[in-house]
């Protein structure tokens, strides 16, 4: 199924997003994770793309596997870094080959200790040139693309950082799938300038339940998403008391769904860092609403 025909805001598209687990054991765990969510009847899973060493491979193997045995649509991140042309040619050779029908077209963020993206010589410096290469070498994917309602990290206005989302998009993409937010007002003026902007492929909002105090303090840091001032007193408040901190995650995360949904988004991506719990007791919400 080709994810582009799922996203429909008359019947939206709940999808989950993991991530490749270093070890047989995480592997095994995910499968659980994934046994635990397939009732709520996701539209699709995907699973991202590391930095380098074994666990890309994994994403590959998982996303074939995740198809294979449970028969939910799996789609799979790409990113540039590291990647010769020839490389990224392979990898998308072997997804088409595993019957795989989308994938996430990124640039990927830099290596840790480095500031900057640094091409890999023969490869790409930006995603739009990723997804323009998938176009242009046949490869039958639906393909998703990466967007930022409160501006990527790197970007020096968010006027630039729309114009290169159309390029991108022009390029050859089919939807894009948002950074996590938590304050909805991002996204709405987000959506309102895009479309403004003549970009008119399904905006899919990307929702992390927050689970862990100190984790969100470290995903915000590292991609610019903030956190409401409201919000972050609360967390603050109940940091220490991780069952009250899970309650206040998911209502706040219950919340932006519910209001995402009635202003007509064509799907929800939730950032599930592989575990279910938190996910299935929004999407549950969710579902006993509509
Ligand atoms: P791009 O679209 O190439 O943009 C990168 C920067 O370059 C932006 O600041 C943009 O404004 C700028 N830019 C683009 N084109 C031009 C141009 N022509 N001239 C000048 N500047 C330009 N990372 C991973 O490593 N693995 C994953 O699996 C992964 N999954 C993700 C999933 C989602 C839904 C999201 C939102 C992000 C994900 N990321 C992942 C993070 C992503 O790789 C980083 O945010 C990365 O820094 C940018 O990737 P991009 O594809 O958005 O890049």
């Amino acid at each position: 199924m080709k994810i582009r025909n799922r996203l429909n805001p008359s019947n939206p598209c709940f999808s989950f997003e993991f991530f490749p687990p270093k070890t047989d054991e995480g592997v095994a765990n995910l499968f659980k994770t994934l046994e635990d969510l397939a009732p709520l009847q996701p539209g699709f899973v995907s699973v991202t793309y590391g930095a380098g060493g074994s666990t890309r491979d994994r994403t590959v193997e998982l996303v074939t596997r995740i198809k294979q045995e449970t028969g939910i649509e799996a789609m799979a991140h790409l990113t540039c870094v590291g990647h010769t042309k020839d490389e990224l040619r392979e990898l998308l050779r072997r997804l088409q080959d595993a019957k795989l029908e989308n994938v996430l077209a990124l640039r990927g963020d830099p290596p840790q200790g480095q500031k900057e993206f640094v091409p890999e010589p023969g490869g790409f410096r930006y995603a739009s040139e990723l997804v323009q290469f998938i176009r242009e070498e046949d490869f039958n994917f639906s393909i998703g693309g990466a967007c930022y309602p409160e501006g990527h990290v790197e970007t020096l206005s968010r006027d630039d950082d729309l114009r290169h989302l159309k390029a991108k998009v022009d390029a050859g993409l089919d939807f894009v799938v948002t950074q996590l937010f938590f304050d909805n007002a991002f996204f709405f003026d987000f959506v309102e300038r895009a479309r403004r902007a003549g970009i008119n492929v399904p905006i899919v909002p990307g929702i992390m339940p927050i689970t862990n105090y100190e984790q969100i303090q470290r995903f915000t840091r590292m991609c610019g998403a903030t956190v409401p001032m409201r919000l972050a007193l609360q967390l603050e408040r109940v940091k220490d008391q991780p069952d009250a901190l899970v309650q206040l995650g998911v209502a706040h995360a219950t919340v932006q769904c519910m209001e995402l949904l009635s202003r007509g988004v064509p799907g929800i991506h939730f950032y599930t860092l592989n575990k279910s719990p938190a996910t299935r007791m929004i999407v549950s919400a969710l579902r006993a609403r509509t």
